[in-house]
């Protein structure tokens, strides 16, 4: 069994890259991948782990793109984790990320909710701070009594708090992976068909037509039904199948490593393909 979609405190999980290679091997895992949003810096603590206890560890990264048909996550695996070109887009993204954030400290401190930039950097345990960062903290400073009280009353898009933040055009977040050795591929299709199904397949299309390789079959918010779409539209295309949980640790508490909500088994033979693609 592998993982191919997981986060760390490099940017919004809450387990530290050694502690989510250590889980892993713990869990059984043959192969973890880390896909860090808009950072790889979590990459080079894994693979180091990963060689230690003997699991591999697959580079890794998440992406988060404009399309024509909304904002997508493009997920790169096996990328150059040495790629200076990569790297200055990604402290691009960071920088606007870094602006976007700095604005919703200010609607909250105009709401009367005193937080400061000092104190997410702190709960983020890292160098990016993401909207669960903010929703940590405001949970613990008693402002809302959960974490998803938080996302729906500031945080997600529509929420008093929410500020959209700058996306790669999906052409170009997919040219930086390829371009880096990598492997992109469409993460959590389910979001594209809940938003419009009738143009899934030419969405999908579209995609490959700017040179996506793979798709995110297995997923922990994925019914059979969307397994069976996805594995279909996968056929069809000749897309590589791909499969991970979006593990996040304590701040999505219901997904597991490897396991998703309790059922997902993503064989290692799909990574096995996605390493003949590089090859
Ligand atoms: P950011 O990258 O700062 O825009 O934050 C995006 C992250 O926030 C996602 O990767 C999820 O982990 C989390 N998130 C986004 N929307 C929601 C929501 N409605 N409820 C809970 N968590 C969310
Ligand atoms: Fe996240
Ligand atoms: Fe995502
Ligand atoms: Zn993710």
């Amino acid at each position: 069994m592998i993982d191919l979609h997981t986060h760390t405190t490099a940017s919004d999980g809450t387990f530290s890259p050694a502690k989510l290679v250590h889980l892993a091997k713990d869990e059984g895992l043959q192969a973890v991948a880390i896909t860090d949003h808009d950072t790889i810096a979590g990459n080079a603590e894994a693979l180091t782990i990963g060689r230690e206890i003997g699991i591999e560890v697959v580079p890794g990264v998440e992406i988060s793109a404009d399309s024509p048909f909304g904002s997508i996550h493009i997920v790169g695996l096996l990328i150059d984790t040495e790629d200076e070109k990569m790297e200055s887009i990604l402290t691009e993204l960071r920088e606007y990320r870094y602006k976007r954030n700095v604005k919703m400290i200010d609607l909250l401190v105009g709401m009367g909710i005193p937080i400061t930039m000092e104190e997410l950097v702190v709960i983020s345990g890292g160098d990016l701070v993401g909207r669960p960062h903010f929703a940590a903290l405001l949970v613990s400073k008693g402002v809302v009594s959960s974490y998803q009280e938080a996302f729906n009353k500031y945080l997600k898009a529509g929420g008093k708090a929410y500020l959209d933040k700058k996306r790669l055009p999906v052409n170009e977040a997919i040219l930086m992976i390829k371009n880096s050795g990598g492997i992109p591929i469409l993460a959590h299709p389910y979001v594209l068909r809940i938003k419009d199904e009738e143009n899934i397949e030419a969405n999908i299309e579209y995609l490959v037509e700017l040179g996506i390789e793979g798709i995110e079959v297995f997923y922990s918010e994925h019914s059979r039904g969307d397994e069976a779409l996805f594995a279909d539209l996968a056929r069809r295309h000749s897309l590589l199948v791909s499969g991970g949980t979006d593990f996040h640790g304590d701040v999505k508490p219901g997904v597991s490593l490897g396991r998703g909500h309790g059922n997902l088994n993503i064989p290692y033979y799909l990574l096995e393909s996605i390493k003949e693609m590089v090859a």
